[in-house]
């Protein structure tokens, strides 16, 4: 039932193909970083007519497991020139499900400029000329589409700066309400989107059917003690729905791993004022929402609406990564000031934690004052326009370094360093050289063991235990990437008995398998080394499997160091 749809961008043509035997029982990042590794030259240019974007809905998505709803995007990145996905909330994901589209890929690329538009529905794909979109942000591109094809529709987009292929440029996702606030947001896969002409995908599921469930009762029967789990977890039952994921700021600042000013220290003076506990009382004064799911089925329900003094929406899904980033990382304090510059990226199209790195490396460069968040907007603003500041900003952080002369420049591969200090926070650090993504803290989330004491509890602030930490959670992670569950479901899983068992009982009702557990771990680890491998023939070695020499310093208040060996890192990237 299940078809890839591909679209060659150069010809405006498409067509539909039955998926071959080895890519069947795949879904999400399994499937995108499959497709990439068979079909992509590892060599290429990411921006070159060889590289290839796949949008992968997960294997549970368009079904009612609740959380399902994330779809996977593919491609070689410009930002790392490695392998990336990437994966987002929004419409999208269940829609391309209930069509019969296991994965939709952009191919070639357009001769000239211009820009197309795709409309999927359950008869036909039309690719349209988008010149009356081309130009805009992402919210006004998602209105007036929902405008013209109706309300609802799942939308794909990309702003200026993935039309412009910047580096940091991301890839949005309409969420229920019509948002641009979900975005496949790490590697500058905007870019590759840019690259292939295309503005912007809608993809319109009416009339057709429900997933196929090979067994009913028994997907019903998993699907109630899922919703018991997810349910029964103080984490996510409590703290992601009351204060989403900003929570962390105040938990990471008091653990003294919430990087500050480029990384010089792990404690934010002002932290109390860019806090979930202080976005929370904000919302509710000014009448945003702190409970939204982004897709529907989500029983979480992490993300939010933030309204500024008079009450009118700033921005939505107001995330940690992105007050950290846009916070902390440059001493801004005004928590209005950091979702203005939340809001921007989103209509922009870009990755929220590579500005915030960028924007700490010029303030580092002298391009604008620490803590100014006006002069920090006025310069994400010059992303739109094309201005050449702009465009170095919209390119990140590394590339921000070099054109202004920094030597302290937070990334791996390329890869501007999430919101957790790694000499602080170990096993994230860990995460953050072995991945085959770059600094990605969703790669393998060791925060959980080591700060939240969930899954585990590894001391953060000594190697002892991380390397294996670190592994067996990008391992987990990479399948549950595949399923098109939400990540936030781990906090659960980790630590219920039969969590695992019940995600497989969803999978083994659906598709009538009988996987076990461990069958979830292999494809875990099968999905890494696609990624290793495809990364190795790009010209990777284990010398881009390190941290920036600078972490070396001490970090106060903890006063450690990165102290891990490239020999001990090598460990985190083994997998027989
Ligand atoms: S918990 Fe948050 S990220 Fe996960 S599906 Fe729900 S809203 Fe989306």
């Amino acid at each position: 039932m299940f078809r890839l749809l591909r679209i060659n961008t150069r010809e405006k043509s498409f067509t539909f193909e039955e998926p071959s035997k080895a890519l069947t029982s795949l879904g999400g990042r399994a499937l995108t970083s499959k497709i990439v590794l068979k079909e992509v030259p590892p060599t290429c240019h990411p921006l070159s007519k060889d590289n290839k974007l796949i949008i992968a809905p997960g294997l549970l998505s368009g079904t009612v497991a609740a959380n399902s709803g994330r779809i996977s995007v593919g491609a070689k990145s410009p930002l790392t020139g490695g392998i990336k996905e990437s994966n987002s909330g929004g419409l999208a994901s269940q829609k391309l499900s209930r069509l019969g589209i296991k994965a939709i890929v952009l191919e070639d690329k357009p001769e000239g400029g211009g820009f197309s538009l795709i409309v999927i529905n359950k008869d036909t794909v039309e690719i349209l000329p988008a010149d009356e979109y081309a130009g805009l942000g992402n919210k006004e591109t998602m209105k007036r589409l929902w405008q013209k094809y109706g309300k609802r529709q799942g939308v794909i987009s990309i702003g200026p700066a993935g039309e412009q292929r910047l580096t940091a440029a991301s890839i949005h996702f309409a969420d229920p309400n019509g948002r641009p606030g979900r975005a496949a947001g790490r590697g500058g896969l905007g870019a590759v989107m840019g690259s292939k002409g295309i503005k912007a995908i809608v993809i319109d599921d009416k009339g057709a059917g429900k997933i196929p469930l090979v067994d009913p009762k028994a997907f019903k029967k998993a699907n109630q003690r899922w919703v018991e789990i997810l349910r029964s977890h103080p984490v996510t039952s409590q703290a992601l729905p009351a204060y989403g994921t900003a929570v962390l700021i105040n938990i990471l600042n008091e653990a003294g791993g919430l990087p500050t000013k480029n990384f010089r220290t792990g404690r934010f003076e002002h932290a109390p004022a860019i806090s979930g506990e202080h976005m929370a009382e904000l919302i509710e004064a000014r009448g945003g929402k702190t409970k939204e799911g982004c897709h529907p089925g989500c029983v979480i329900q992490c993300s939010n609406v933030y309204c500024d003094k008079e009450g009118k929406v700033l921005t939505s899904g107001f995330e940690y990564e992105t007050i950290w980033a846009l916070g902390a990382n440059t001493t801004i304090k005004e928590l209005d000031d950091v979702a203005r510059l939340d809001a921007l990226c989103d209509d922009i199209g870009l990755d929220t934690i590579e500005t915030g790195c960028a924007l700490a490396v010029a303030m580092d460069g002298g391009l604008l004052p620490w803590g100014d968040g006006k002069a920090a907007i006025d310069l994400v603003k010059k992303v739109a326009t094309g201005d050449p500041i702009g465009k170095i900003i919209g390119n990140g952080a590394a590339f921000t370094g070099r054109a202004l002369g920094v030597d302290r420049i937070p990334v791996v591969k390329g890869q501007g360093l999430p919101a957790y200090d790694p000499r602080a926070v170990k096993g994230v650090g860990v995460t953050y050289c072995a991945s085959p993504m770059g600094a990605d803290h969703t790669a393998g989330y060791a925060v959980a063991p080591n700060i939240l004491k969930v899954g585990g509890n590894i001391d953060p602030l000594k190697k002892e235990g991380n390397v294996d930490a670190s592994k067996n959670l990008q391992v987990a992670t990479a399948a549950v990437d595949s399923t098109g569950l939400c990540l936030f479901v781990a906090f659960a899983v980790l630590d219920t008995e039969d969590g695992v068992q019940t995600i497989v009982d969803l999978l083994n009702a659906q598709y009538g398998l009988s996987l076990t557990p461990n069958d979830v771990v292999n494809l875990g680890i099968s999905i890494l080394k696609d990624e290793r491998k495809f990364n190795t023939m790009a010209g990777f070695t284990k010398a881009h499997d390190r941290l920036p020499d600078f972490f070396k310093e001490p970090l106060p208040p903890n006063n450690t160091t990165w102290d891990l060996t490239d020999d001990e890192l090598q460990e985190a990237v083994r997998f027989s």
